[in-house]
């Protein structure tokens, strides 16, 4: 059973697969354009909203974007498989993981370990899952763009979320995660 990677299959499926300007919440629909790819058109419709005088707070958070560094960037996966379950990825809309410039990589590292403690202070998991799917192929749900998932993960859920299947179990909904990590990752020294 290769149950612990394939539930990213599903991750934006529903928004990325045919769907017009996919990946845009509807409050910040007021962005005209589509790239065609749900985390490049997610953070345009952010920065639109924010440049026609919506708070940075209430943009961000419509978008479940938690944190931005200079390359990459934090979100919340909108179809968690665990509470907590997030994503790390470059701004730059690139598949491969060589293709990222060093610094790119490097950032996308250090958030991916800032991830790590604030999940940790956060939820007390007993273990993370830190996971990359590089194409179609390998499960990723929007193979153009790299996003590494990231998720706390505790004794026995696997077993439990095998009895739901596909049915998602929301202990906890994505505005309080958003502000969980939003004020987690707040108190990260600089
Ligand atoms: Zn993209």
């Amino acid at each position: 059973m290769d149950l612990l990677w394939t539930p990213w299959r599903f991750t934006y499926v529903t928004t990325a697969d045919g769907a017009p300007r996919p990946g845009i919440p509807a409050s910040l629909a007021a962005w005209p354009g589509d790239t065609g790819c749900v985390f490049c058109n997610l953070i345009a419709s952010v920065d639109h909203a924010i440049a026609h005088g919506m708070s940075v707070d209430e943009a961000e958070s419509a978008a479940g974007l938690v944190l931005r560094g200079k390359h990459c960037f934090i979100c919340l996966n909108a179809y968690p498989y665990t509470s907590g379950h997030v994503m790390v990825l470059p701004y730059a809309h690139l598949d491969r993981l060589a293709a990222l410039p060093v610094e790119t990589a490097r950032e996308m590292m250090d958030l991916a370990q800032r991830t790590e403690q604030a999940l940790e202070q956060i939820y007390h998991p007993h273990g993370f899952n830190f996971g990359l799917n590089v194409g179609h192929a390998a499960g990723a749900g929007v193979a153009g763009h790299l996003h590494l998932h990231a998720m706390p993960r505790w004794t026995g859920d696997t077993n439990f979320m095998t009895t739901v299947a596909e049915t998602r179990v929301l202990p906890e909904d994505l505005q309080t995660t958003w502000k969980r990590m939003r004020e987690a990752f707040a108190e990260q020294p600089g």
